[in-house]
């Protein structure tokens, strides 16, 4: 066992290695090679040293290589040194994080790391988390929060009852709003369509004077980080329009929680205290392994009553049930490595982090524009939207970058435009990345 384990970190350190170095996106052939795996399923067993082998052998190089530094692609973290670690040991461990009583020291980090969370992003001292997969689970979880609690203020019991004949609910999105809301909405029978779409600004920021007068409490989804420009809805405003009316504000924060977290970006998040919910994630901005995303919810009850469950057999101790937050019941240990990931950075680490990403962001704009391109949002936090010109020009620069391998950047269309999205959220990019992957761009832009 240790042989082979040691054997899996020398693979693993090796291929860490490779990976600064290598071409981003997989070259054509390694993913040719892929075919290796391709065999029928043979009748003896196979020794793990040789199952290890043949993983690395065709897998590490079809890899896209998103836990080096210059993957600027959807919004990917990588994973800090210490969290990678921890998830090995915690592989080891192999917990089941249903209970306080399958496993106490992930029950347990969970509950540190819950005030951790709170703290770093400002939130109520009280308020309830789980740890779930992403942030569109943790959309999901608080969004089931708020569905209980406004629905039970009615009356209506909807874990027992479901929603048919249940009183309508109203719920209100920024036009921008992102699509993991609408799905987690479609799941929890809200529906996608029949929700109010509120006009945005240029930046994508929801304008709260055109949310419509609300006679009954509704749902109002805030966004904190437009996952094209980065920019913040007015939370502030947003929670006095609600508390009038007592609707439930929630927060999609996937990324853009983490502002909270960096003195320099803090101002952004103002006013997303005093909502009722919050979902982030993880494994992007705070760069753990995936899969881990974080729900909080003000009023642990309304989290608890949308998602405990009993039976006999599984008996709740006195202390925090982690199932008693997430949809799941048996789950991964994700506590464990969101605990490395702050324990190792401390406050300033991961506000330095945080500062340092929005930085190489503000680097890429202004490169970006003194080579004469279009850089069309304000550059507030880590996202950078570019366009080469045409739409069809822009959309063969993305290609050519993705091809070239320096760096990799995804596309996207911008309020009718297309656009290049850069955005920036590891640990491991140094200027030096930003400069080589800013001059490889702009070579391809004008060749
Ligand atoms: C990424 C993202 C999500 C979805 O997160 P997953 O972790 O992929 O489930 C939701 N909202 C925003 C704003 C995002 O950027």
């Amino acid at each position: 066992m240790e042989y082979l384990i040691k054997e899996a970190a020398r693979r693993s350190a090796r291929y860490l290695e490779v990976l600064r170095g290598r071409s981003v996106a997989p070259p054509p052939e390694a993913v040719e090679r892929l075919n290796g795996f391709d065999v029928p399923l043979q009748e003896e067993p196979i020794a793990p040293l040789k199952v290890l082998a043949e993983l690395d052998e065709f897998g590490s190089a079809a890899t896209v290589a998103s836990a080096g530094p210059r993957y600027f692609g959807f919004v990917t973290g990588g994973t800090l040194p210490a969290a990678l670690a921890a998830n090995v040991l915690a592989g080891a461990w192999d917990q089941n994080a249903v209970f306080h009583v399958a496993s106490p020291p992930t029950a347990f980090l969970e509950e540190v790391c819950r005030r951790w969370l709170i703290e770093l992003f400002g939130l109520p001292p009280g308020a309830g988390t789980g740890f779930v997969t992403g942030a569109t689970m943790a959309n999901l979880s608080a969004l089931a929060a708020a569905r209980h609690a406004l629905l039970e203020r009615l009356g209506w019991d909807v874990e027992a009852q479901g929603l048919f004949g249940a009183p309508p609910i109203k719920v209100i999105v920024g036009a921008e709003v992102h699509v993991s809301v609408l799905k987690a909405l479609s799941l929890l029978g809200l529906g996608r369509e029949r929700v109010v779409r509120v006009p945005v600004d240029g930046q994508g920021r929801m304008q709260p004077e055109a949310i419509p007068a609300l006679a009954e409490p509704a749902i109002i989804c805030v966004q904190a980080g437009n996952v094209n420009t980065g920019a913040f809805d007015p939370a502030a405003e947003i929670c006095a329009i609600a508390q009038a009316s007592g609707s439930w504000v929630h927060v999609d924060g996937a990324f853009g929680l983490w502002a909270a977290a960096c003195p320099d970006r803090k101002h952004l998040a103002a006013g997303i205290p005093s909502a009722n919910s919050w979902a982030t994630d993880a494994h992007k901005w705070l760069n753990v392994p995936y899969d881990s995303g974080i729900v909080l919810v003000r009023d642990p009850q309304h989290l608890k009553a949308s998602m405990s469950s009993r039976a006999a057999y599984l008996i709740a101790g006195d202390s925090r049930e982690p199932s008693h937050y997430t949809p799941e019941l048996s789950r991964r240990a994700r506590g464990v490595e969101v605990w490395a990931a702050l324990r190792s950075l401390g406050r300033s680490g991961l506000a330095d982090l945080i500062g340092r990403n929005c930085r190489h962001a503000r680097r890429f704009a202004e490169g970006l524009k003194s080579a004469g391109y279009d850089v069309l949002n304000e550059v507030v936090l880590n996202q950078v939207l570019v366009s080469f010109g045409s739409a069809d020009r822009t959309r063969e620069v993305v290609t050519r970058v993705q091809e070239d391998g320096t760096c990799w950047c995804g596309g996207t269309e911008w309020q009718g435009n297309a656009a290049m999205r850069i955005s920036v959220s590891s640990w491991a990019t140094t200027e030096e990345d930003v400069a080589r992957s800013l001059q490889a761009i702009i070579r391809l832009a004008s060749g």
